[in-house]
């Protein structure tokens, strides 16, 4: 891999310890690691200094094509495995994934900024989930139904859904990959996967892995590109592609699905959130504290599920703020490759200067800082972790996703107001309840208008359950049996 950053990726390979091949700089077409046909790069920052530490293919229309033609050509043969065949090579994939585990969270860190620790549960995270869809890929029964009419039988059969194009964000940069092509390959789809621009190098380490285990040429292809939009374009009108899966912001993901719409593609959206979390008088405060933290502060808030609107019962509301205030000014920030790192930089400046304006505006319209609100002294774009109090429902700090480490509470005092309040939003992805009343737990996330509730726990994300969101937070499910179903089709055979 000779070329003008040679010296730059050799400094990437001495955090890679013994595995540098895990670090490439070409994309993944048919098997091959290829350049872009325009032979144009672009660069991959560490967000935490902005070096350089690779020049990856910035591909387009005509590279696009090259991956789904390799896509559609592999579909025949991997689509005719049998799930067991299939299961064998992605168990081989999982195992790499898990025995690479400290490689892939340090490239993780580097290229994303999130603290090792946090890495290195992806990492291993991504590994399970590969697993578990290998497993699950054996059980996709179908069903067998006596007929309508003396003599028919009904045969009910789950199909491949083909070739799909997955397109992720940067803010998990490994998991978003396997939990959509775990799901797809287990299935017996094939995928051409265009990663954020901020983070191809874990989509090509993944893909590195995927190789070496195995996986036949053309299942998975990744294709690098700083033109988001050009590869949707293409992924959208190539009438072969027949899933689009993707993650990322809802004002893309709403013109994803209306290109969609002209093949009528089978969508996947995983979109932004607005995440209530409420505290209740009878939870257990140390608990919900705890929570808090876990949910708001982890990927520097950076996350779709982050609590964004914390609403603390009035009964409650000192002793929380209290606990919470104090937590949070532990909370250590710093390049994630450092020990008890808590916090690493936003992913770029556009981020950092995001959330100072939404703190801003808040300020101006009366809210009151507790501790943090500014940019942190490392500069970049590290930002101190915050906590804010009196803000008005309708100030844009609490109708849009913040995606930084600002925690808003907010205090109520009837379940009905809250539970209006928590629902009054575009978004319905995660909630979360903190009580240890019983039956205002069954009420409560019985009313909340979202597609996942959690109760006294703040981490949802799992390989076992559904994850996904209603109304402008998305369509479809990834995670459990419901994720990999969305990989099928369904075929309905009348026997005479
Ligand atoms: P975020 O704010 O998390 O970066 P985006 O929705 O902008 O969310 O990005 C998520 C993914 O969508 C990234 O891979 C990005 O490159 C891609 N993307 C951005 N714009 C488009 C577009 N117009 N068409 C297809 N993909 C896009």
């Amino acid at each position: 891999m000779a070329g003008k950053n040679t010296a730059i990726r050799d400094s990437v390979r001495g955090i890679m310890g013994p595995d540098p091949h895990l670090i490439k700089n070409l994309a993944y077409i048919g098997g091959r690691w290829v350049a872009a046909q325009g032979e144009k790069t672009f660069s991959v920052l560490n967000p935490v200094d902005l070096a350089v530490l690779a020049d990856v293919p910035d591909m387009g229309k005509a590279d696009v094509h090259a991956a789904i033609d390799a896509a559609a050509q592999a579909f025949a043969s991997w689509s005719a495995l049998s799930p067991v065949e299939r299961a064998d090579i992605l168990e081989k994939w999982s195992s790499l994934i898990a025995q690479k585990a400290q490689d892939l969270a340090l490239l993780m860190t580097y290229e994303q900024g999130k603290p090792l620790s946090e890495a290195q549960g992806e990492a291993t995270a991504a590994a399970a989930t590969i697993r578990w869809c290998a497993e699950e890929g054996r059980r996709l029964y179908g069903e067998f139904i006596e007929g309508h009419r003396p003599g028919t039988n009904i045969v009910v059969s789950r199909r491949p859904a083909g070739v799909c194009g997955a397109i992720t964000p940067w803010n998990f940069p490994v998991g978003m990959i396997t939990r959509k092509v775990g799901p797809a390959l287990a299935a017996g789809c094939t995928v051409v996967l265009k990663p954020a621009e901020a983070t191809p190098l874990c989509a090509l380490a993944l893909a590195a892995l995927a190789e070496e285990a195995g996986i036949p040429p053309g299942v998975l292809n990744i294709v690098t590109s700083a033109n988001a939009a050009e590869i949707g374009e293409v992924l959208t009108s190539d009438p072969r592609v027949r899933k689009i899966s993707f993650t990322g912001s809802t004002a893309v993901g709403r013109k994803l699905m209306a290109q969609a719409a002209r093949n009528i593609q089978k969508v996947s959206l995983e979109l932004g959130g607005n995440a209530p979390f409420i505290v209740f008088p009878s939870a257990d405060l140390e608990k919900a504290v705890s929570g808090a933290i876990a949910s708001k502060f982890r990927n520097a808030g950076q996350t779709c599920i982050c609590a964004n609107r914390i609403y603390i019962h009035t009964d409650v509301y000192a002793p929380f703020i209290e606990m919470f205030l104090n937590k949070i000014k532990e909370l250590k920030v710093g390049p994630g490759w450092e020990p008890d790192v808590a916090i690493g930089p936003l992913i770029d400046k556009e981020a950092a200067q995001k959330v100072e304006k939404l703190v801003a505006d808040a300020s101006a319209k009366g809210a009151k800082i507790l501790c943090g609100g500014k940019r942190h002294a490392l500069g970049g774009s590290f930002f101190e972790p915050t906590l804010i109090e009196n803000v008005q429902d309708d100030a844009p700090i609490a109708r849009e996703e913040i995606f930084g480490p600002v925690a808003v509470i907010y205090s109520f005092e009837t379940e009905d107001e809250v539970v209006a309040r928590a629902n009054a939003t575009e978004y319905g992805l995660a909630s979360y309840i903190y009580t240890q009343d019983l039956a205002q737990a069954w009420r409560v996330s019985g009313s909340l208008d979202y597609g996942m509730v959690a109760l006294n726990e703040p981490l949802l994300a799992t390989d076992l359950a559904p994850f996904g969101g209603i109304k402008t937070s998305g369509i479809g499910r990834e995670g459990g049996r419901y994720g990999l179903l969305e990989y099928t089709d369904l075929k309905y055979r009348l026997f005479g």
